[in-house]
């Protein structure tokens, strides 16, 4: 890859977390590379390659599965450019909506983010290039911003969740000067598109350090930020239980990831906002409104909300939503009611939500174990499939069924209400 470019005339460089990762002795999730070829001229080098990003325009190389990440050499703005109208890089906090100025090896270091992402290995002559000192914070264990941290966070400020990811993942030590300055700036995250806050979040909590990103966000104030309707729950707290489902969750979410079980973000922002939503249920409830409508009303109220911050693609909140929505069905545990439940195609999501939620005291221990036991004693039959609860929980988008129900009495049903 590195020598097909180099065969072409131009120089490339492998760099960021691959070089990080193996100087470090870890396996590099993936690999990045640096080159002065522009992207059209590395598309010109490779076939399988396609152009990406518009803020960031970058050359995806694909290789079988595999994708290199192909960025040109980064220039430092000089903003005398301004003078020929070119205002739209930079957002009033300064924010960089552009950065595709093109210039040196150099120049492109010290547009990275922490010393420790700009190192390049050089394939000519195997040696590490270090314009920063990033190989002495890498022995030293330290995450420090390059240049002047405020003026790095306001072009970027989603450089503040890649320091508590990196600082959870690798161990490292968040340096004082950037310490100092996050709280103040958390707010920055509010300009972030809320796409591209929740790719971060699946960064951050679906790669296995999970329990270690939640607290770095916590500690400098970038949580309440993301997720504030949880944060003020969490920081109002009357019982312990919403930080402990949280923390379970996310240990459980961290603990799957360790064995190559499946990870969903559904199941993780059920977890991350399922406070909230009991809150605002639970007063609905007060207010005589039954159990189901209660936690459907809550539902919607707290996505909306939440969807100014994060965006969560409907394939996530549309199961996260039944997630929520079956808690309120392990109240019924007569008739066939529970057969009906266990039947749902996301019944076992929604008993391992009720598990967490029953190892944190928030739901009665006792009705869990109910549950662990029906689905010792549960055959799933045809007649189970459900019919009415898609539109119960009150989602407009029913899967399409293509099984005819057949309605036969049979031995083993409970003999229904
Ligand atoms: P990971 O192990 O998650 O892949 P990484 O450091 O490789 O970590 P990437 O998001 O793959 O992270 O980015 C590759 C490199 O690009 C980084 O190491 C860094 O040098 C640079 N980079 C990425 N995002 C930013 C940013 N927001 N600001 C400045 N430089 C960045
Ligand atoms: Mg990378």
């Amino acid at each position: 890859m590195l020598y097909r470019l180099r065969d072409a005339g131009y120089d490339a460089h492998l760099v960021g977390g691959g070089v990080r990762d193996l100087l470090l002795g870890l396996e590099p999730k993936d690999f990045d590379v640096a080159t002065d070829a522009h992207p059209e001229e590395v598309k010109a080098v490779f076939r399988n390659c396609r152009l990406i990003g518009r803020r960031f325009r970058l050359a995806h190389v694909h290789f079988g599965c595999e994708i290199i990440k192909v960025a040109t050499y980064r220039g430092v703005r000089d903003d005398s450019d301004d003078a020929d109208g070119d205002q739209d890089h930079q957002s009033e906090s300064g924010m960089l909506l552009r950065d595709n100025v093109y210039g040196t090896l150099e120049e492109d270091a010290l547009r990275r983010d922490f010393t420790v992402n700009a190192l390049y290995y050089n394939i000519a002559d195997f040696s590490v290039i270090d314009y920063a000192d990033g190989v002495d914070d890498l022995k030293a264990g330290v995450l420090r911003l390059l240049g002047d941290p405020e003026t790095r966070l306001r072009e970027d400020p989603v450089r503040m969740l890649r320091a508590a990811r990196f600082a959870a993942k690798l161990g490292f030590r968040v340096h004082d000067d950037l310490a100092q300055v996050m709280p103040g700036l958390a707010h920055l995250l509010n300009d972030v598109p809320p796409a591209r806050l929740f790719e971060e979040m699946l960064k951050l909590f679906l790669s296995g350090i999970a329990v270690s990103s939640f607290e770095h966000m916590r500690h400098y104030g970038l949580f309440g930020e993301l997720f504030p309707d949880t944060e003020e729950c969490l920081s109002h707290q009357e019982h312990d239980f919403p930080l402990t489902l949280v923390l379970k969750g996310l240990e459980n979410t961290d603990r799957r990831v360790a064995e190559d079980l499946p990870v969903t973000p559904a199941f993780l922002f059920a977890v991350l906002l399922w406070e909230p939503v009991r809150r605002i249920a639970e007063a609905l409830v007060g207010q005589g409104v039954e159990p189901g409508p209660a936690l459907q009303q809550a539902a919607g109220q707290v996505l909306s909300s939440q969807s100014q911050r994060i965006a969560i693609p409907k394939r996530f909140s549309i199961p996260m939503r039944e997630i929520w929505a079956l808690q309120s069905r392990f109240l019924f545990t007569r008739g066939k009611r529970p057969r009906r439940l266990m039947a749902h195609p996301r019944f076992r999501a929604a008993y391992d939500f009720l598990l967490l939620r029953a190892a944190a005291g928030e739901a009665d221990p006792a009705m869990a174990d109910w549950w662990t036991e029906a689905q010792k004693h549960y055959r799933p039959e045809p007649g189970d499939a459900e019919s009415e609860t898609l539109a119960e929980l009150g989602i407009d988008q029913p899967p399409p069924r293509r099984r005819r129900r057949r309605r036969k009495p049979r031995q083993d049903d409970q003999g229904g209400a």
